[in-house]
């Protein structure tokens, strides 16, 4: 069995619950190396705490599952099959009480759910996400080496943006370029849809790409990761076109400082809240506190949004393993904002940055 499984069967016999039906594309990958969004189709697997584990799939997924490494069973249902008619049966010919099943209940939908109870009455629903969440945070070696490839292609990404800026070019051109560049690589998707905003637009924390056109004196804001055997990056940068004006400068060196003291503070034994807390008390110390309106960072793994999220208010220790993004940024709304986000590996030696590209304000002419 392989140790994920073993991890959370041994949670689950901690907490009795009989089984852990899980139906996420994020978490069925964490536990048996097969990705696929099955649409509207069921994706299950089922995971007991002594029994042997099954996944549930499409037929047509069904030699996709053998080659991502499933030794299991597989049932494989056609289109004119319930499917929950298998997943009964299975469940039933391993165990014959369960008291309480395991789901991930923000992900479930209620007709699933009323399937469930339906077909396993008197059982109670318990939630599988808080534990997996806690597996998940901490990334063993071979997570940690598709991380590196997913940050290293994100480096690549910004240097591909910058190459692209040019007077009078907009947003969705040098995003396009930037992605055209990633498949060449053979990069096939996007952790989030890529940001590249401009001027103003670059004071919105989650804008979105238009036609606004690069202009002499503006910032210019990248926002991007890519996905590289199914785990994430996600960087930001923030570059200048041309001179620009003091305050701009001012504010860069902030957010700068601000990131460069965060990594710097974060090692194993600090907790998330003084990692978020050593960077914003720098930009509010220096009067600029109202304009950093979001958390210093977050975990990135399979999602890239995870566990441990960096507030100022998380007591969360950090441990080595786990891996988390530090933005912080300073947005003046109607007219420039700076963000500089890596991606980080707690390590024995405090902080290892997998995101590489340069960090000094760079300034394309
Ligand atoms: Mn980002
Ligand atoms: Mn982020």
């Amino acid at each position: 069995m392989n140790e994920r499984i073993l991890k959370l069967s041994s949670w689950m016999q901690e907490e009795n619950i009989a089984v852990s039906f899980l139906t996420s594309t994020e978490n069925i990958f964490y536990l048996s190396n097969f990705y696929s969004d099955p649409h509207e189709r069921l994706l299950g697997l089922a995971v007991f705490q002594e029994k042997e584990p099954f996944l549930i799939c499409p037929a047509m997924e069904k030699e996709s599952v053998k080659e991502a490494g499933w030794e299991f069973d597989i049932l494989a249902y056609s289109d004119i099959e319930n499917p929950w008619e298998l997943v009964e049966k299975a469940v039933k010919t391993r165990i014959k009480a369960f008291d309480k099943i395991a789901v991930e209940k923000e992900h479930l939908n209620v007709v699933r759910y009323e399937e469930i109870l339906h077909r396993f009455s008197g059982t109670k629903i318990v939630s599988a996400e808080e534990k997996l969440r806690q597996l998940r945070m901490f990334k063993d070696a071979d997570e940690i080496a598709r991380l590196r490839k997913a940050c290293a292609l994100a480096d690549y990404a910004i240097e591909a943006g910058c190459a692209e800026i040019r007077e009078g070019k907009t947003e969705l051109e040098i995003l396009a370029a930037i992605e055209y560049e990633l498949k060449k690589k053979g990069v096939q998707k996007m952790s989030f849809d890529t940001m590249v905003l401009t001027g103003a637009n670059s004071a919105s924390p989650h804008g979105v790409p238009g036609q606004t056109k690069v202009q002499k004196g503006d910032f210019i804001l990248f926002d991007l990761g890519v996905v590289i055997d199914g785990y994430c990056s996600d960087i930001t940068r923030t570059v200048a076109y041309g001179d620009i004006d003091d305050r701009k400068k001012e504010i860069y060196d902030i957010v700068l400082k601000s990131q460069l003291t965060a990594i710097e503070a974060s090692r194993a034994g600090v907790s998330c809240a003084d990692v978020d807390l050593t960077a914003r008390n720098i930009i509010a110390g220096a009067g600029f506190g109202e304009y950093f309106t979001h958390r210093l960072g977050h975990g990135l793994g399979i999602s890239v949004h995870e566990y441990p999220s960096i507030t100022e208010t998380n007591p969360l220790i950090l441990e080595k393993g786990m891996f988390f993004t530090i933005e912080p940024g300073i947005y003046i709304p109607g007219t420039a904002g700076v963000r500089i986000e890596d991606d980080v590996l707690i390590t024995d030696n405090g902080a290892e940055v997998l995101t590489k590209y340069p960090k000094e304000l760079k300034i394309i002419s």
